[in-house]
């Protein structure tokens, strides 16, 4: 049996150790000693009774001698004996030579001397001791023989049962041999059996996958040049089946007493299934199921050991570029969820297999990918790049055999030393890429300090649109007091009193101090030139700002949610107001209030409801009112669209179609709606006299909307020329600094007053 080398250590160095080591040696005494006292006290016994001359007569007899022996001839028969007691001696096993000479020695003398003192000369004391060697060598020997051979039948059967009860192989390799001994159970895990698996090392080496092999390689180097406590290492194995296992292997080298490392012996075990859930586990944390992309969790990973390595090494830099698509909602909602996905999948493709392996493509999730470049050099290497990918996915993709076409923005982050945290720089590539898209559809942006500035400024925006927005309700609800008082129905002295109190207490929320306000602007029967409805469009005077126009605050209204209470306010304040004209002007009963719609007061709960609520304060007739909504809108919602669509047209509202053209894909839905106006967008109108097909654009909208029984609004018009031709195409109305700007109350009021043909 091979037991791995222990250090030896001395028996003082430890008590426990030392009694242990006693109790050792006297067990042995008597398995040694025993036999050899008892021997040698029958030897005795014998000499002393005169056996001893019975054997010499015996002797001579076998020898053939007549005559007694002579003296010197016996001295050498007793010399021959003294030889083969010590060469017996010898084996005793387990017994060093210097100590069976000691013990040989002292018998010798002890014996000596007791026969000189008895008188019986030095034969017995000489023959006593060879006797002693021989008998007890030989007991011992056969013995100790006896037990070993026991002992190693048992720790076999223990080792053969151990191999059975444990799913590893074993393998011991002889490093003097340069054979390794596989267990059987090592070649089954390969799906091998008996002699189709050698003993070489090539056997084991050459079906380690090539990129364990220098771990492995490695593990055992380690090792053996005691690096490592014990071997351990895991590696992919070539199974019979053509499949790659995993693999465990553990165990310690044998060396011999001169510390040279004779035999590594190891147990390997299958962790094949440990590994694949741990990598089926590692790829829901670290990968995006949808595009096997890493995920949010996986780039922070990699990107902060990118900033780790920039800051070791000043001068390595790197860049990041986050990629947003445009409209990719849009997208989702016309072409459906399922597409959408693969789209995602097919861009993911696509980027993955144009960067280069040293640069880390991932998806944070939605429409949004984020991409790692390494070893930036110039920034306008980055700027490129950007441009590369741009290009890269405006490429038509083919989903089911529809050809679609997205545009990227993306936002630039090059790497710098006061970048030591992973956020931040995502969140400045965020920035960059938001300053991208405000610049419009595929644009991309490097991010710059100013940038953020920019950003706090827009927050600052959304608060003081926050601020503006409560004044404008308190004042809608004073609005609402005053109304009271003005009913002859409720002519309540305490409500006067409040708002005669709340007016002077605070003066701002007076109409002349209202931040935002409604301005309103014309929409014309092209044929008759009679106005025929208002369209409600917002206006904020800011305090420190001056005058500004809704793209300036209606996006980031639309971002931080407050599009919702700006919405319900303009609804409720321009319903109020048209009930007012209408009451002053009944004999213009027919005009209609245009209202724009955002989709996310479009996607809320209980819209309608909300409708119905502000009709009845404000007493407007539902026929008076049209909602505008944006195609884009209408998409996004389209599962449930139909149904609110015509809960609010069972109100007895009307509803348009707002910058009708610009969406994704206009025509095939319409039909399904309860639509009654379109408006074309004025990108179309604006080029009708320049560009035929703006001019064609249009006329086919007049076509399609005529036929599905719809009435039709030109926005923008701005020129005689446009007005004659739409009315050539027979569109209906039409809006546009041609017949007036959007115009605050007042003048509207003068409007109405002399209601003329335009
Ligand atoms: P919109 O609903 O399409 O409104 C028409 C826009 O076109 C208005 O811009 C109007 O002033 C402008 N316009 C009308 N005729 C002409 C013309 O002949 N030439 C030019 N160049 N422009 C013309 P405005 O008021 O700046 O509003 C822009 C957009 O902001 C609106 O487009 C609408 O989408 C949004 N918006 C305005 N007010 C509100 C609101 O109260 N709620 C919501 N949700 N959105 C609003
Ligand atoms: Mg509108
Ligand atoms: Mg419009």
């Amino acid at each position: 049996m091979i037991t791995p080398s222990i250090p030896e250590q001395g028996l003082h160095s430890n008590f426990k150790h030392f009694n242990f080591k006693v109790k050792r040696l006297t067990e042995k005494f008597w398995w040694q000693f025993l036999p050899a006292g008892l021997a040698t006290l029958v030897v005795v016994i014998l000499l002393q009774t005169g056996v001893c001359q019975v054997i010499e007569a015996a002797l001579c007899d076998a020898l053939r001698f007549k005559d007694p022996l002579p003296d010197r001839f016996q001295e050498w028969l007793w010399l021959v004996t003294l030889s083969v007691g010590m060469g017996l001696g010898a084996w005793l096993p387990r017994w060093r030579f210097r100590y069976q000479l000691m013990t040989w020695l002292s018998l010798c003398l002890g014996w000596g001397v007791l026969g000189w003192l008895l008188g019986a000369g030095s034969q017995i004391p000489v023959a006593a001791p060879m006797l002693l060697f021989g008998l007890c060598g030989s007991a011992v020997t056969l013995t100790e023989s006896v037990r070993t051979y026991v002992l190693l039948r048992q720790s076999e059967k223990r080792y053969a049962l151990a191999l059975c009860g444990t799913t590893e192989g074993l393998w011991d390799w002889n490093l003097r041999t340069d054979r390794i001994d596989f267990s059987s159970r090592w070649k089954e895990m390969l799906g091998y059996e008996g002699e189709e698996i050698g003993d070489r090392p090539t056997e084991w080496f050459s079906r380690v996958h090539p990129s364990d092999a220098d771990a492995l390689k490695l593990a055992l180097a380690d090792h053996c040049q005691g690096q490592t406590p014990h071997l351990e290492c895991e590696y992919r194995l070539l199974h019979r089946n053509g499949s790659y296992r995993w693999m465990h292997s553990r165990g310690p080298v044998v060396r011999n007493r001169w510390g040279i490392v004779e035999r590594i012996i190891g147990f390997q075990a299958d962790t094949t299934d440990r590994r694949e859930a741990e990598m089926a586990l590692q790829r829901t944390v670290f990968y995006d199921a949808l595009t096997e992309l890493p995920n949010r969790t996986g780039f922070m990973h990699r990107l902060q050991q990118a900033i780790d390595e920039a800051q070791a090494h000043p001068t390595i830099s790197f860049a990041v570029l986050w990629l947003d698509i445009d409209q990719f909602k849009l997208v989702n909602n016309s072409l459906g969820n399922t597409l959408g996905d693969r789209l995602l999948a097919a861009s993911a493709q696509r980027l993955k297999s144009f960067l280069m392996p040293e640069n880390i493509v991932a998806r944070l999730g939605g429409d949004e990918f984020v991409v790692l470049l390494s070893q930036v050099q110039y920034a306008h290497d980055v700027t490129r790049m950007a441009e590369r990918l741009q290009q890269l996915l405006s490429l038509p993709f083919n989903l089911d055999g529809r050809e679609v076409f997205i545009t990227v923005s993306i936002g630039i982050v090059l790497s710098s030393a006061h970048y030591t945290q992973t956020e931040p720089l995502l969140r400045d590539a965020d920035t960059a890429m938001h300053c991208a898209k405000a610049l419009g559809k595929a644009q991309y942006q490097v991010f710059d300090r100013t940038m953020r500035t920019r950003m706090l400024l827009k927050l600052q925006l959304e608060n003081d649109l926050r601020r503006a927005i409560a004044q404008g309700e308190r004042y809608a609800n004073m609005m609402g007091i005053a109304t009271q008082i003005d009913s002859p129905r409720l002519p309540d002295h305490r409500v006067l009193e409040t708002y005669a109190d709340r007016l002077a207490a605070s003066p701002d929320l007076s109409s002349l101090h209202q931040q935002l306000q409604i301005y309103y602007q014309p929409i014309v029967c092209l044929t008759t030139g009679l106005v025929v409805g208002f369209e409600a469009l917002a206006r904020w005077k800011h305090p420190e700002q001056g005058f500004l126009p809704p793209a300036q605050f209606i996006p980031v209204a639309e971002e931080s949610g407050l599009i919702i209470p700006l919405g319900w306010w303009i609804l409720r304040a321009a319903c109020r107001q048209m009930k007012q004209w209408l009451t002053a002007f009944p004999e213009q009963g027919f005009l209609t209030l245009s209202v724009n719609l955002s989709s996310r007061q479009f996607s809320m709960l209980g819209l309608t409801e909300q409708i119905r609520q502000i009709l009845r304060e404000t007493e407007l007739n539902p026929a008076n009112l049209k909602l505008e909504l944006t195609e884009s809108m209408v998409m996004e919602n389209a599962a449930h669209v139909v149904d609110v669509l015509y809960q609010i047209r069972a109100l007895g509202i009307h509803l348009a179609i707002d910058d009708f053209g610009t969406g994704y894909s206009s025509l095939s839905y319409l039909p399904r709606f309860p639509i009654n106006t379109l408006k074309i967008d004025r990108s179309f109108v604006s080029q009708m006299d320049t560009c035929i097909d703006s001019l064609e654009i249009v006329r086919t909208i007049l076509v399609l909307a005529h036929n599905l029984g719809i009435d039709v609004t030109a926005e923008g018009v701005e020129t005689l020329e446009q007005q004659e031709q739409l009315l050539e195409m027979q569109c209906e109305f039409g809006q546009g600094y041609f017949f007036s700007e959007p115009m605050d109350v007042q003048a509207i009021t003068q409007l109405l007053e002399r209601q003329q043909p335009y």
